[in-house]
């Protein structure tokens, strides 16, 4: 049987070990999925030991991702040297991927959402704000990050590079309404009626894609369907960033339908 696993911290509330095992049924594959709570301090040992015990691969959760794109013994691949941050462990390559880089554009294209050469706001500077700024700044015509410390977004939009600038969280009406394409990657709208910014800001011309996926309809989410705007919610990157993890580890396609039907059944 193969074993995979999150290690995170808080990690209970992760429904990653549901969506992978009903995609191992699914594709009749032997092998099954736990949570490991880590603390910061043990993400080193906990790696060492998973490999001596033979669990074939891991997902890596907050606040660990850094922490293991830091580690020597770990290749980091693709998206994952660009970003500094491992969300996918192959241990029996020790090759570190993220996966949220790729699960973040694919959620927007499979919406139909075009990137190429679309203004884009991404609102939030924390770890999803960067696999999400990471997956569209090839594509994008601009990325404005706005983020209530502003210092934030503007580090990550000069690591992105000349079509990324940084903003504070405020005055931001006009990047807003001249744009294609709005991100929310802050934690605002977990549990709670609220926009990260006015939503009178919102139009029928955009798409309005929010990371937050605990509700699945968020109050920004219901506001945009209001004004006409398109909307992608947060399940559909959680489930692709998951499907990108399960190709690394079996090499099988992943029955992504089976996997979101899962998610959203539980959410
Ligand atoms: P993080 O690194 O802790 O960053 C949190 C971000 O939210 C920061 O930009 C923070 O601003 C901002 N923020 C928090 N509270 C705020 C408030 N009251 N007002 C304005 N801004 C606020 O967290 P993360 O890992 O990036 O995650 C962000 C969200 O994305 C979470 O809800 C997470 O569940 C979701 N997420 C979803 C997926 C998915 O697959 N759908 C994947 C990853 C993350 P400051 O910098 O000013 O603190």
């Amino acid at each position: 049987m193969q074993v995979y696993g999150v290690i995170g911290d808080p990690v209970e509330h992760s429904l990653s070990p549901p969506m992978h095992r009903a995609a191992f049924k699914s594709l009749g594959i032997d092998a099954d999925y736990s949570r490991f709570r880590v603390r910061k301090g043990n993400v080193k040992n906990a790696i060492k030991g998973s490999k001596s015990l033979g669990i074939d691969g891991l997902n890596i959760t907050v606040p660990h991702k850094e922490t293991v794109a830091n580690l020597s013994e770990i290749e980091k691949v693709a998206s994952a040297k660009e970003i500094g941050a491992i969300n996918t462990l192959d241990l029996h390559s020790m090759k570190g991927y993220n996966t949220d880089v790729i699960g973040a554009r694919k959620a927007l294209e499979k919406s139909g959402t075009k990137i190429k050469n679309k203004k884009v706001v991404i609102v939030g500077a924390g770890g999803a704000a960067r696999a999400v700024a990471y997956g569209l700044a090839d594509k994008a015509l601009s990325l404005d990050i706005i983020n209530r410390t502003a210092e934030k977004a503007i580090k990550l939009a000069e690591e992105i590079g000349d079509k990324a600038k940084g903003h504070s969280l405020e005055y931001n009406e006009e990047l807003i309404v001249k744009a294609d394409i709005v991100v929310n990657a802050t934690s605002v709208g977990m549990k709670e009626e609220k926009s990260p910014f006015p939503v009178d800001y919102l139009h029928s011309n955009l798409t309005v894609f929010d990371l937050v996926y605990r509700p699945i309809e968020t109050h920004l989410l219901r506001e945009a369907k209001k004004r006409g705007a398109k909307t992608v919610d947060g399940v559909s990157m959680l489930v692709l960033q998951g499907a990108e993890s399960l190709d690394i580890w079996t090499g099988e396609k992943p029955p992504i339908e089976v996997m979101e039907k899962k998610i959203r059944n539980i959410l």
